[in-house]
């Protein structure tokens, strides 16, 4: 087992109406880690009981409570507090994910400052918000009333747990939403920072709830839940096409972060060195566990051999080992039945295409979900390798001889998360990116994220667009309201001889 962080709780419990507390059943769940697979902490198991008290105390919070009411900037104060008490847990919080989930130390450790940083961010927004209002001079005016949706559903997978809870906390929160967290099962341990965190930071009790379990049960549950007005989501396109159904019968509304195939595509004039550096960074950094991955590469014809050449002899370098070892660049995957699927594309891929490095279990590491970063060249666009999402430290390397060709592998996939383009023609860049099916785009750079700018997928990668004022948008509803000034002109029906430029319907803006 690697090495064991200090803090641990005891176990995991819900936190319902501020209060730790176990599930109505008594049931619990094992959680593992992954260098082992042993168990080393019971979970409590949520179900329908546990899901329908979170719902009365954040129902009852967002009804009857301060949150929703409060000043904007009195919010805010609250939430620089939680930034704060997010960034003191640095240490203790990488400490925790990388047992928990097998990332590299490394990595792991700055999860916390990015999760605080999207908490400061939200605050700032708030405080600077400005909705419009619209003038039609002495005859209307119209304003948006932007008002908290309710009582919001947050369900989160287990790649960065904590930070991916963060992304969602922050903007419901600041919204003025009350909500439900049902974090990812397989990754529960970070979540229990957060009660300690909310209550030093004086969120008021009821706001924040979490109800841990299974997403067939707990999950379920939640979105299922009459009292929960809203649900964001991020995981699998097929757990989300579930609860895209399951949101119909009470027309809830839906936020959808899933998975993603994303082309990093390389033409023959880029910046060789760092065109490489970012795409060995991009499928290999947090276990390749990362729905921006860059998994496919394509690589214009001129370079291709080159490129294959020094992308295998990198990959075969990439330190794999014990996630505790601040030299680990790969960790070991989140859980066997996970391993086994990353390990299954694997052997899929050795009858598609050319393994130009890793493609099995490391030497000397006989147990836990270790694999070797991973390389196939020459894959054919209707390779499963090239199609499917793996999610591990698996890249698929494919050549291009024409832009058109380059574009059209580049959509030939479910998928429209992300996207790289690597070239120096700026001309090409834009008009490049500009034809991409996919919601983010970067050029000659890896994956750095501005968090004011739109964050989401198109095709099966996702419905809607998070990210600044957009997650805002995503937990209000804006009400518009419409007062006349000065006359009332009204069609006059019932009453005799009135002209037919009366017949304003809907009034001067209509
Ligand atoms: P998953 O879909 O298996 O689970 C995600 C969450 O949904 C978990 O909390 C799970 O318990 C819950 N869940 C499962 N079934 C449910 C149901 N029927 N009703 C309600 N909740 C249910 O996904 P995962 O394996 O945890 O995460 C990996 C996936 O997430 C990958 O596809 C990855 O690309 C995607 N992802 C996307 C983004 C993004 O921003 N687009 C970010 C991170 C991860």
């Amino acid at each position: 087992m690697t090495k064991r962080p200090a803090n641990l709780p005891e176990r995991i419990q819900h936190y319902i109406d501020g209060q730790n507390v176990d599930s109505v059943s008594g049931e619990t769940f094992d959680v593992i880690e992954p260098t082992t697979n042993e168990a080393y902490i019971k979970c409590a198991s949520g179900d329908k009981a546990d899901v329908d008290l979170a719902a009365a105390a954040a129902r009852k919070a967002f009804d009857e409570g301060e949150w929703p009411r409060m000043l904007p900037r009195q919010r805010a104060q609250v939430l620089y507090r939680i930034a704060d008490e997010v960034s003191k847990l640095n240490e203790e919080l990488g400490a925790i994910e990388s047992f928990d989930s097998g990332l590299p130390i490394r990595q792991a450790k700055g999860q916390a400052n990015r999760a605080a940083e999207n908490f400061r961010f939200f605050a700032d927004l708030i405080v600077a918000q400005h909705d419009n209002a619209f003038k039609m001079p002495g005859r209307q005016i119209n304003y948006v009333n932007r008002k908290p949706k309710g009582v919001a559903g947050l369900i989160t997978p287990w790649n960065t747990p904590f930070m991916q809870e963060s992304w969602k906390l922050a903007p419901a929160l600041a919204s003025g939403c009350t909500v439900i967290l049902k974090p990812a099962e397989f990754t529960p341990t970070s979540a229990s920072l957060w009660p300690g965190i909310f209550e030093r930071a004086g969120l008021p009790k009821g706001v924040c709830n979490i109800v841990h379990g299974f997403g067939g049960t707990a999950g379920d549950s939640l979105v299922k839940h009459p009292d929960v007005n809203l649900i964001s989501f991020t995981g699998e396109v097929g757990t989300g096409k579930i609860i895209y159904g399951n949101c119909a019968p009470n027309m809830k509304s839906m936020s959808m972060e899933l998975g993603g195939k994303s082309p990093a595509v390389i033409f023959a004039d880029a910046d060789f060195e760092a065109a490489l550096d970012s795409t060995l960074f991009g499928v290999y950094s947090l276990n390749g566990e990362r729905c921006t991955a860059s998994s496919r590469i394509l690589v214009e014809r001129p370079i291709y051999d080159k490129f294959v050449e020094a992308y295998a002899q990198r990959a075969k370098k990439v330190v794999v080992g014990d996630p505790a070892d601040p030299t680990t660049e790969i960790g070991a995957l989140v859980h066997p039945e996970h391993y086994d699927k990353v390990m299954s594309y694997i052997e899929i891929g050795k009858s598609e295409a050319r393994l130009i490095a890793g493609g099995k279990r490391p030497e000397g590491l006989d147990k836990g979900n270790y694999v070797e970063a991973t390389a196939f060249a020459d894959v054919p666009r209707d390779a499963r390798i090239f199609q499917e999402e793996i999610f591990g430290p698996v890249v698929a390397i494919t050549p291009f001889d024409t832009e058109e060709e380059a574009l059209e592998l580049a959509n030939g996939v479910e998928y429209g998360l992300a996207a790289y383009v690597w070239t120096k023609d700026v001309t090409r860049a834009h008009n490049f990116a500009h034809g991409i099916e996919s919601g983010m785009v970067w050029i000659n750079s890896h994956n750095v994220r501005d968090l004011r700018t739109p964050f989401g997928g198109v095709k099966s990668s996702g419905l809607g667009q998070e990210g600044g004022y957009r997650s805002l948008d995503f937990y209000s509803d804006q009400q518009a309201i419409h007062l006349t000034l000065g006359d009332v002109h009204t069609t006059r029906f019932g009453a005799t001889g009135y002209a037919d430029n009366d017949l304003g319907l809907g009034g001067p803006s209509a």
